[in-house]
């Protein structure tokens, strides 16, 4: 008889992006398989709607980072002070793009010494505020446990390393996107997945209004690589231009609606914060 499949969920801490939406947090993805908690980035209010959803910092097992610009990465070292804080009693592991070590030591240990030093003296473990940093280069795999694999594919994004992950387990597949120009790897990379979080900055003509536009995906570009790949379900987040449109949830159901058109058999959903999928 096969063994029964590690339990597989997906919560998205953080649908939004860069700027301070009153209703959506920055981007954070949590998947959860098996006994891991994996955290796929880690950006503005991530630390608090965690906890707010049901997770505690101290319960994050594995942090990953797509890219290093700031919007993905602000509340990295607040998660690993406050795990720390609260009694984490391991170095976290976070994997990351070439440039996290330093963003770590820089942002976090050399930032905060004198609050190091302070809690250090009353007796405080330093070693467990620790983390293990893998520091990746190219593509390619990326972890793998008894429970599941990890793997990665490169994608242009503002003049970054960006990488994009896969978690897959027991047949099912979770492919958490960074943000991107569209790029036609990624429908082999999203092939028949169950659950693919893919970000939605924009419309084509809101990207003509900014000068970083190129750097991501609209509507049709979602749903022409989603069509082609198979996606079974897609969720849109780093939903950017609700921020130039007064929070209005309308445009981001628009864009929905655009990915809907374009590959039917899939569900595609706009991402809100505490939104979660069991899979
Ligand atoms: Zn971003
Ligand atoms: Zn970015």
């Amino acid at each position: 008889m096969a063994a029964t499949p590690p339990p597989l969920s997906v919560m998205i801490a953080g649908s939004g992006a860069v700027r301070a939406h009153p209703q959506r947090g920055g981007p954070c993805f949590v998947v959860r398989v098996g006994a891991r908690n994996l955290v796929f980035d880690c950006g503005r209010l991530a630390v608090h709607n965690l906890s707010r959803f049901g997770l505690p910092v101290e319960d994050v097992t594995d942090v990953f980072i797509t890219h290093l610009h700031f919007d993905h990465i602000c509340d990295l070292p607040l998660l690993l002070l406050l795990s720390w804080n609260n009694g984490r009693t391991r170095r976290l592991p976070v994997t990351g793009p070439r440039g996290i070590a330093d963003f770590l030591e820089l942002g976090l240990r050399q930032a905060y010494a004198h609050d190091i030093r302070s809690r250090t003296s009353h007796g405080k473990n330093v070693s467990y505020l620790d983390w293990d940093v893998t520091e990746l280069t190219q593509e390619g795999p990326c972890l793998e446990d008894a429970d599941f694999t990890i793997d990665t594919l490169i994608t242009k994004h503002g003049g970054l390393l960006n990488f994009n992950y896969r978690v897959r387990s027991a047949g099912r597949t979770v492919v958490v996107m960074s943000d991107s120009e569209p790029d036609p790897r990624i429908v082999d990379f999203c092939r028949d997945a169950d659950l693919v979080l893919f970000e939605c900055s924009g419309t084509k003509e809101f990207y003509a209004t900014v000068p970083w536009g190129t750097w991501h995906a609209t509507p049709e570009d979602v749903g022409a690589l989603m069509r082609a790949a198979g996606a079974k379900q897609v969720v849109l987040k780093h939903l950017v231009i609700e921020s130039f449109r007064n929070q209005d949830p309308q445009v981001s159901e628009a864009m929905a609606a655009t990915v809907r058109a374009i590959h039917p058999a899939a569900k595609v959903f706009v991402a809100a914060d505490g939104m979660t999928f069991d899979l």
